[in-house]
């Protein structure tokens, strides 16, 4: 397991300095509740925070990477370090598996430090889980770090919640992301998109970037541009979507829209992220009416995506509310 790549990310070093020292007062807490939305690194702050406490270089400022401890870690063989995550094809993460993780952390310590003990997407705990755990957290045993990640909209009961210290993640600075993005891949640019499509989440941006979004807003801008133009025929374009993949298509035009409208209310709205995704020039200015309008258009369409609507007719209906705004 890599538990030292999280240091590195400028946006854990206020999560890691709390971390840092709360464990040099000798007061790490019981538990931690890390939230965060996906791409901004919970499962590596938790393997940080958990390396942190099983490390066994004294003084520990932060996982050495060197001693007995950090070695088994790194093999994914300490003993002391449980994990629980929602196992493949299940729903929810079972009460059998929670009640597993408690039963080993009750043991003794096998190398007479710190037990620690993960559940990973804890949004996945069902209230029989939540419930097995919360005795746990109400009566905890000494030297046990149990973490939870989840999303920052978890439906965890406030019981569970309320015991645990809170760590929310947020995204950096867009400047401080660009520049991370730009100095950990080697390539200058083309990281704004990907960015700007990851709500300001550089992991995701790295993903998305892989899964070749800066390729998808070029053809998407070229599409759009011809569209407004009348060069591309509607029914056409519509057809092309439908056969390439319609849904990260119109997860892009929904970002487009999201940050148009921000920008035309001002305030809120970064305009250099409004600026990378040029449209064309007859889609700008203050249209605020119609581009909510358009926005209420393309949520409907990603709901009524789920419940087999033709999409060749929803895209088209789609395109012409497009067309109409930037003529
Ligand atoms: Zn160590």
């Amino acid at each position: 397991m890599d538990y030292l790549t999280a240091a590195g990310w400028p946006w854990l070093a206020d999560p890691i300095a709390r971390l840092r020292a709360a464990g040099a007062a000798d007061r790490l807490p019981h538990s931690l509740l890390i939230l965060a939305a996906p791409g901004l690194g919970a499962a590596e702050l938790a393997a940080w925070a958990g390396a942190f406490a099983l490390c066994e270089a004294r003084p520990v400022a932060r996982p050495c990477g060197e001693c007995a401890a950090c070695a088994l870690l790194r093999a994914d063989a300490h003993p002391d370090w449980h994990v629980v995550r929602i196992e493949e094809d299940a729903q929810q993460i079972k009460v059998d598996q929670v009640r597993e993780l408690i039963e080993r952390l009750v043991q003794k310590s096998y190398r007479g430090g710190y037990k620690v003990g993960l559940i990973e997407g804890a949004e996945a705990l069902n209230a029989n889980g939540a419930n097995a755990f919360l005795k746990t957290l109400e009566e905890p045993t000494a030297r046990t770090l149990l973490m939870l990640t989840a999303a920052r909209s978890h439906r965890l009961p406030p019981t569970v919640a309320s015991r645990c210290l809170k760590l929310a993640l947020r995204p950096p600075e867009r400047a401080t992301a660009l520049a991370w993005l730009r100095s950990q891949s080697g390539e200058a640019q083309g990281w704004e998109v990907p960015l700007a499509l990851a709500g300001g989440a550089p992991l995701r941006a790295v993903e998305l970037r892989r899964a070749g979004v800066v390729e998808l807003d070029a053809e998407m801008r070229r599409s759009l541009a011809d569209l407004a133009a009348g060069t591309l025929d509607l029914t056409l374009l519509a057809e092309r979507w439908v056969r390439a993949d319609p849904a990260p298509r119109v997860a892009w035009l929904e970002n487009w829209i999201t940050t148009r409208i921000l920008a035309g209310v001002g305030g809120a709205g970064d305009s250099k992220t409004a600026e990378s995704v040029r449209l064309p020039a007859a889609a700008r200015g203050p249209k605020i009416t119609a581009m909510y309008a358009l926005l209420d258009a393309v949520r409907d369409f990603r709901r009524l995506a789920t419940t087999g609507v033709n999409p060749q007719l929803a895209l088209e209906a789609l395109l012409l509310r497009f067309r109409s705004l930037s003529s």
